[in-house]
């Protein structure tokens, strides 16, 4: 009798998770088809005058050509006449633009669109075509930056050209934010930018950045593609771990080595990662999608309140999850000795680590002092994670209308931003930060940024420059208040 009891109490509790899940439906939204004229052959040509200019940069400024951004500056000067007849536009110490277009009302706080203009270096050897030549093949432009982030710089650009042909004013004014140092961090670009800009008392509504994507549904459950947008990223420490050993002649090396001690700082550290956790960010992208989920995804994420260790532990198994609830540690340089028959008297592991909202440089060092208690701690670089931007506003909500408006197929749903971008540099002036990548060829590219044969398809460069005219037309045309 009692066993009959105990089934029929687990039956009907099943079937009250099944209903839960159930009853996560998908919201009813109204999506307008956006209508924006967009000429992308044209654009996909000026992408690719653009491509050609070399605008590299490098940790060591000193070894930075600046003429190439003066050469860039003068290319954007002539492909875009109108913006740079309408907006004002300033060229910062190290290279950067700022463009102002003034709108019609004082009172609202005025937007920015950020891109930066530098690009990683490359390695020639690996590359089909010439990484500066702006090859356009088979409805593709490639080159280093059509990605990241010429592709978006250009978008922008077209998209307040193509406005301001058609008579737009905005209502709300619009800084176009473009920095010379996003790869090596933007110490002395968009840091120095929004500094200036807080020195003259600007705030801004929101800004919008490199850093989401488009990506594909199917590794959450979910049918429909993915557009996520950052609303806050990750922390970064460079960590250097030594340990200390008897260096000497190799012939009688002691039981315990520099480098065995140091091996043994990166296996422990491998094996001892730092909890996972549904940080606000991740917990939000999991709330969003739920609904459009299917299947055993549905089940177990509509009933996180039951599930959530169990998820959390199955995440933290799969890299690409793994880095959006956890903060990670990536083992990238080590050294020992520098000769095959001498012994290190000290060895180091160097650790990219990426540091998940919430957490510190203290979390993380107390993690790494127990996992490894025999080296030595020497922090290279700290920047912490970035505030959040809330989901429950009416910045994202417009900001997220506007992409889902865009991108009528796709899922649109908030994410922590695993990579760092220019955008962290502006919370003293903007609460309400997010980072997107309007293109839906990235989802198959993605491998091709900072690598070879980065390219970026016209369809796509197209529906982004479409996107940017309606954001911006939605976000501060008139109807603004
Ligand atoms: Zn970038």
């Amino acid at each position: 009798m009692t066993g009959i009891i105990i089934l029929i109490a687990v039956a009907v509790f099943v079937l009250i998770l099944f209903l839960i899940a159930a009853l996560k439906k998908p919201p009813q939204e109204r999506r307008m088809p956006i209508k924006e004229e967009v000429d992308a052959q044209a654009a996909a040509g000026r992408l690719a005058g653009a491509i050609r200019i070399p605008t590299v940069s490098d940790f060591d400024r000193s070894k930075m050509d600046y003429s190439r951004f003066d050469e860039l500056h003068a290319y954007l000067k002539r492909a875009y006449p109108l913006v740079h007849g309408t907006l004002t536009r300033e060229v910062t110490d190290r290279k950067c633009l700022i463009y102002h277009w003034q709108g019609t009302d004082e009172a609202l706080l005025p937007a920015g669109l950020l891109a930066h203009m530098d690009v990683v270096p490359v390695n020639e050897a690996e590359w089909d075509d010439p990484p500066f030549s702006g090859v356009i093949r088979d409805g593709y432009v490639y080159g280093r930056g059509a990605l990241d982030m010429k592709g978006q710089l250009i978008a922008v650009l077209e998209s307040v050209e193509a406005l301001l042909k058609e008579g737009f004013a905005p209502k709300r004014s619009i800084y176009l934010l473009f920095g010379s140092d996003e790869e090596p961090m933007g110490e002395f670009g968009a840091k120095l930018i929004s500094e200036e800009l807080q020195g003259r008392g600007v705030r801004l509504s929101f800004l919008l950045d490199e850093g989401g994507a488009i990506q594909d549904g199917r590794m959450m459950g979910v049918k429909r593609d993915i557009a996520l947008i950052g609303i806050c990223e990750k922390g970064i420490m460079n960590l250097r771990l030594t340990a200390k050993g008897k260096g000497g002649h190799a012939s009688m090396p002691p039981r315990v080595t520099a480098a065995g001690g140091v091996a043994r700082a990166v296996t422990a550290l491998e094996a001892h990662q730092m909890k996972g956790s549904f940080n606000y960010a991740a917990e939000n992208m999991f709330k969003t999608l739920t609904p459009h989920m299917g299947g055993a995804f549905k089940f177990f994420f509509a009933n996180q309140w039951l599930f959530g260790g169990l998820l959390k532990s199955i995440l933290c198994k799969i890299p690409a999850s793994a880095a959006l609830i956890r903060t990670t540690f990536a083992p990238t340089q080590l050294s020992g000795s520098n000769a095959p028959n001498v012994l290190a008297g000290s060895a180091s592991a160097v650790f990219n680590i990426r540091i998940a909202p919430g957490e510190t440089d203290q979390d993380v060092l107390a993690h790494v002092r127990k996992a490894a208690p025999d080296t030595q701690q020497d922090v290279i670089y700290y920047y912490p994670p970035s505030p959040v931007s809330r989901v429950d506003t009416e910045e994202y909500r417009s900001v997220a209308r506007a992409v889902a408006d865009a991108f009528p197929e796709l899922v649109v749903a908030p994410y922590p931003v695993v990579a760092a971008t220019d955008s962290r540099h502006y919370y003293n002036i903007c609460d309400h930060v997010f980072r997107f990548v309007p293109f839906l060829s990235l989802k198959d590219d993605l491998g091709t940024v900072h690598a070879a044969n980065e390219r970026l398809s016209i369809e796509s460069l197209g529906r982004g420059i479409a996107f940017y005219k309606h954001l911006v037309r939605t976000t501060c045309g008139p109807g603004q208040s």
